[in-house]
């Protein structure tokens, strides 16, 4: 079984009209790659992009002098002031279950139009919505949920899908604490919008877990707690193989800087201990690591640099 099935992409449905160009009724093929499949041993993994978030710099290192988050860009070759964020989701086929791992954007906010793309190429790569068995929440800001509330998408989904998402982050966003968090104007209100209207939406599909839950087999999805209280990743293990989906508990600054504080962080401090636990552990055990901002397809291993880390991008093997 194959995820990276391009023939007859269903064209009934396309979510992203706004986006979507159309040749004969069909959605035109996008030039740019927006999906990349991988084996974990007896697991398909199909990495998508949602798109992109353009967000301020600033908010990549919230508790760092401007002046050395200034330099940090330069030597990345990265513009000073707003940054391209990659936003990925995961498709993963274990033991007869078809598993989405977070929704992107969807069209939660207007400001950041080219993000929200996950219907769409889901679509491209032969992914029907209505073969989704489940759907793992890493947490619920509104760029990991956002997709399951574009329109018409709910109808589409089966029934008696399940979505498993932690106790913890369904009762964090009941009274949401912003007070420690860095983000550009309109982000709060959007962000507790956007969760309460996912938790008004698919109440009745939610299954809670405590601290870890195995949502088909080789596939654990297990609380970290840092980004938001409920931040969980996903742990994928078949034979020998391994691989993690980090979620928001890694971004690109923070193997060179784990202890910068991200914007988008309600507890920065658990966020950094969790960040640095999380990748002390993937550089001893070389296991791979795939997280929702890094740059796509973002499939990449952790090597220790000193006091720091090192991202090592995986090489393109097609
Ligand atoms: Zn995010």
């Amino acid at each position: 079984m194959s995820l990276d099935n391009t023939s007859q992409p269903s064209v009934k449905y396309c979510a992203d009209k706004m986006n979507a160009k159309y040749i004969h009724g069909r959605p035109e093929p996008e030039l740019v790659p927006s999906r990349y499949a991988l084996k974990v041993g007896a697991i398909d993994v199909l990495v998508v992009s949602d798109g992109v978030l353009s967000l301020p710099g600033a908010m990549l290192g919230h508790n760092v002098d401007p002046a050395v988050r200034a330099a940090w860009l330069e030597d990345m070759f990265l513009p000073p002031d707003v940054l391209e964020w990659a936003l990925n989701v995961v498709v993963v086929r274990s033991g007869g279950r078809t598993i989405l791992i977070d929704a992107g954007m969807g069209a939660e906010f207007p400001d950041l139009p080219r993000a929200g793309r996950t219907v769409q190429r889901l679509e491209a790569a032969g992914i029907d919505l209505a073969s989704v068995t489940d759907v793992v929440l890493t947490h619920m800001h509104m760029d990991h949920v956002g997709g399951l509330l574009v329109d018409g998408v709910r109808d589409r989904l089966r029934p008696d899908l399940r979505i498993h998402v932690a106790a913890a982050e369904t009762k964090f966003w009941e009274s949401p604490d912003f007070s420690h968090v860095s983000m550009p104007p309109g982000f709060p209100d959007a962000l507790r919008r956007t969760a309460k209207r996912f938790l008004h939406e698919y109440q009745s599909q939610l299954r809670t877990f405590e601290e870890k839950h195995e949502v088909a087999p080789g596939v654990l999805v297990t609380r970290t707690g840092g980004h938001t209280p409920g931040h969980s990743v996903v742990r994928l293990a078949s034979g020998s193989d391994r691989l993690t989906f980090a979620g928001d508990a890694v971004f690109q600054v923070g193997f060179e800087h784990p202890d910068w504080y991200n914007g988008f962080e309600h507890d920065p401090e658990e966020a950094a201990r969790v960040r640095v636990r999380l990748l002390r552990e993937l550089a001893a055990n070389r296991e791979p690591l795939v997280a929702t901002h890094l740059s796509f397809p973002s499939v990449c291993h952790v090597a220790v640099d000193g006091d720091v880390f090192r991202w090592v991008p995986a090489v393109w093997d097609y």
